[in-house]
């Protein structure tokens, strides 16, 4: 079955608030004394997992990696522990402000092939570990800068792309899961079944225990906004509106560039939780001030608009 993403048509009006959940909020996992360890790439004499054989190697421009540990200390917000990979690397998380609706932002699923997406996580870390009131009251903004830390090790390759078991981390969820996968070098490893790895049993089993309001995924570079959309529920075409209206980044058309299946916002969409996959327009830079500004319109979005003054203007 071919995944099709977004909606066919885009609203007109002001998008709809989606209802707020009630339910209480369980306590995230955190394990203080072992945090924080820096996103970072394991030293150079380490040994990398054998590279895939079935894509060729693209050319890329190369990131300044070291730069893409955040500034872990002092946080004004908890940094919490969500999972480990595959290779035993933690998977961390920055929360910042204590409102109910929560915003979810993911970046590094593809890794080091698409690392400008950490770079831009953690460039998002440090702006409001600076600001903090930028994050609206009544919202929650939860950063998880490399989703894909085995891969991230491994730096601008292809390789980069998949986690230690050489699965594609957006392919390995749970709608519309195929065991036969393709990206745009050719076939791709979707892994066992849906949810084989641990990072994608981490972050699921998170997004289902907090019922965030939107969820974010980041890559690069298809330049634009894909709607998560998992069997028509569509829940999440007007958050790719927002966000689109607000970056300038294109939205509403469907991916159609290839057949992808079992990727992550389409099952956050089957949740009934609006997500989408943003891709940056090039593999090199963060695009940082249009994201920022995205991230406002979300905020603003789920808060009612014009109804929050610092949303008025
Ligand atoms: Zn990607």
């Amino acid at each position: 079955m071919i995944l099709i993403f977004g909606a066919a048509c885009q609203p007109t009006s002001v998008p709809s608030i989606p209802t707020l959940t009630t339910t209480p909020r369980p306590a995230l996992i955190v394990r203080p004394t072992q945090m924080p360890r820096p996103v970072t790439p394991p030293p150079a004499s380490a040994t990398p997992p054998p590279p895939p054989t079935r894509a060729p190697q693209p050319t890329l421009p190369a990131l300044p990696l070291e730069t893409l540990a955040p500034e872990a200390s002092p946080l004004p917000e908890g940094i919490f522990w969500l999972g480990q990979s595959t290779e035993g690397r933690d998977i961390l998380g920055w929360r910042f402000g204590d409102g109910e609706r929560q915003v979810l932002v993911v970046g590094g699923i593809h890794a080091g092939f698409e690392a400008n997406t950490v770079l831009l996580v953690n460039e998002l870390i440090d702006h409001f570990s600076g600001s903090p009131g930028d994050v609206l009251p009544g919202i929650s903004l939860i950063l998880i800068p490399v989703l894909n830390p085995d891969g991230l090790a491994r730096g601008r390759e292809i390789a980069g792309r998949f986690n230690g078991n050489l699965v594609d981390l957006n392919r390995n969820w749970g709608c519309e899961w195929s065991a036969e996968a393709v990206s745009n070098q050719g076939e791709v490893d979707p892994g066992e079944r849906p949810f084989s790895e641990p990072e994608t049993q981490a972050l699921s089993q998170f997004i289902e225990i907090e019922r965030p309001a939107a969820v974010l995924f980041y890559h690069s570079a298809a330049f634009g906004i894909f709607a998560g959309d998992c069997e028509g529920s569509g829940v999440s075409a007007v958050l790719a509106e927002v966000l689109g209206k607000a970056t300038g980044y294109p939205y509403g058309e469907p991916f159609s560039a290839y057949r992808v299946t079992g990727t992550a916002p389409s099952w956050v969409d089957s949740l009934g939780i609006p997500a989408v996959d943003v891709e940056l327009s090039n593999a090199r830079e963060t695009e940082f001030t249009r994201n920022l500004a995205g991230l406002r319109a979300v905020q603003c979005w789920l808060l009612g608009n014009p109804a929050v003054p610092r949303c008025a203007t």
